[in-house]
């Protein structure tokens, strides 16, 4: 407790050494995705300030936030004018429940989000974060069904690679095999389809070839289980932590069709991929030409200044639920900090950020951003860069040829990652891929100081590894 005393005295921020603050978090402090040797005694990098697309660490260094905290941080960190509103809002009001009662921000953001969202997605739930997104949306489907007499029809698809959540539905969804391994899951509810992984695509298979072959799964799964059984199928536009995994080229207007074509709900999860990120609010039409019946978000909705999610439903859904036999049937379904009013505001003003040049900004880097990660390939370890908008992926292989992957114990992201971190850059290392997704405001000049910094940390690993 002797550190609660010092932090009263002199505020959090001036209080304790690095080392203190590490200390306290081995002995208190459980950090996400913890191995079980480690539960309660891993503490990483302290991080202790931000600003623009760098962040400080716990020894002063700057850093580039390679992957904007968890692809996040949208409009860079410090902005003046979100840290004023979460103020502002607080002081006028910082709560109210969002059961009968309502306010202001939630119902301006609501709209805003609608007139950005595809087709005729106009209501807006919001959430926590995005697995409560994700979750809302699945319990939606479920409702939606169940409500329509139509209650066997709630089996949901989702694909290998994909990140959905840590809620026990979201996460059930999840296809890397990590996050299954040693969890339970509603297995009873899923039914996986393969990962649209095009670099890993069978060997002498075209690009076009493999979206054939995911668009024949799709279907021959619909006929197999039944269109009947299935509520829905959710996928990531851009699977992001699965390792940036882009579409195949007409994959999804064609998994569209066939969800439409058989009452199946297309929810896109445009957690990573909305407000920005490709450029666009949303990138479900704009990126890709698909209209969802939900498109679930979080993330860049706040620039990860407040823990806001959210779903965006259509109208149709609505009007179908207005007019089911049971219109008394409740979406029993709420979080305390549904509609937080602080939350909606900061989201507003991000908005207004994205909306005066970020967006712009993003469009116009993004393919310099690509073009520079592109020439890692240049190196012996990297098998392939991809990316899109300001999202990539290094992903490191043994044998290029081959591709083979590294051995697990290679550690080859988290060597990439602790070279760089040393030469100024900050990556999120996935097993053997390094993601980059940094803040939106980035420059070129920032650019080739990052690719620079990512350049020498891969050589570093390959000198490491011979
Ligand atoms: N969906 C996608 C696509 C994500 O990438 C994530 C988190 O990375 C989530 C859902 C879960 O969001 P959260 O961590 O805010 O609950």
């Amino acid at each position: 407790m002797a550190a609660v005393k010092q932090i009263r005295e002199a505020g959090v921020a001036a209080a304790l050494t690095n080392h203190e603050t590490i200390d306290l978090a081995k002995r208190h402090l459980v950090q996400p995705w913890p191995c079980a040797g480690e539960i309660g005694a891993e503490a990483r990098s302290l991080i202790s300030g931000g600003e623009g697309i760098y962040i400080t660490d716990g020894e002063g260094k700057r850093l580039i936030d390679g992957p904007a905290g968890m692809w996040c941080v949208n409009v860079g960190h410090r902005r003046e004018e979100l840290a004023r509103v979460m103020y502002d809002q607080a002081m006028q009001l910082s709560y109210n429940t969002p059961w009968y009662t309502m306010n202001e921000p939630s119902a301006v953001l609501a709209e805003r989000i609608a007139a950005y969202a595809p087709g005729d997605l106009n209501h807006v739930f919001f959430t926590t974060g995005g697995s409560t997104a994700v979750e809302s949306a699945l319990r939606f489907m479920q409702f939606f069904n169940n409500a329509r007499g139509r209650s066997d029809k709630k089996l949901i698809l989702s694909r290998g690679g994909a990140y959905h959540g840590s809620t026990y539905l979201s996460a059930s969804l999840n296809g890397r095999p990590r996050d299954r391994d040693w969890m339970d899951g509603a297995d009873e509810l899923v039914v996986k389809l393969s990962s649209p992984d095009a670099f890993r695509r069978p060997e002498g298979m075209s690009i076009a070839a493999f979206s054939d072959m995911l668009v024949a799964e799709f279907e021959e799964t619909v006929r197999r289980v039944g269109a009947d059984k299935i509520g829905a199928f959710i996928g990531e536009p851009v699977q992001a932590s699965g390792g940036v995994i882009l579409p195949p080229e007409n994959y999804l207007p064609r998994i569209r069709k066939i969800c439409r074509d058989n009452e199946i709900l297309f929810i896109a999860d445009e957690v990573v991929t909305a407000f920005g990120r490709l450029g666009h609010v949303f990138a479900s039409e704009d990126v890709f030409g698909i209209d969802p019946d939900i498109i679930t978000f979080a993330k860049g909705v706040t620039s990860g200044y407040f823990p806001l999610g959210g779903m965006v439903v259509s109208e149709r859904l609505l009007e179908q639920l207005r007019r089911s036999n049971h219109p008394t049937a409740m979406y029993a379904h709420g979080l305390t900090y549904t509609s937080h009013p602080v939350g909606c505001a900061v989201a507003l003003t991000n908005l207004d950020l994205l909306e005066d040049g970020i967006l712009a900004h993003t469009q116009a880097v993004a393919p310099y951003f690509q073009q520079q990660l592109k020439t890692l390939e240049e190196l012996p370890l990297v098998g392939e860069v991809r990316g899109i908008g300001l999202m990539a992926c290094v992903e490191c292989v043994a044998d290029r040829e081959s591709k083979n992957p590294l051995q697990l114990d290679t550690n080859v992201g988290m060597r990439i990652d602790a070279h760089c971190h040393e030469l100024g850059l900050l990556v999120r290392p996935l097993i053997n891929m390094c993601v980059m997704s940094p803040p939106l405001v980035i420059t070129r000049e920032q650019i080739d100081d990052m690719v620079g910094i990512l350049r020498e940390g891969i050589s570093r690993t390959m000198d490491d590894l011979r």
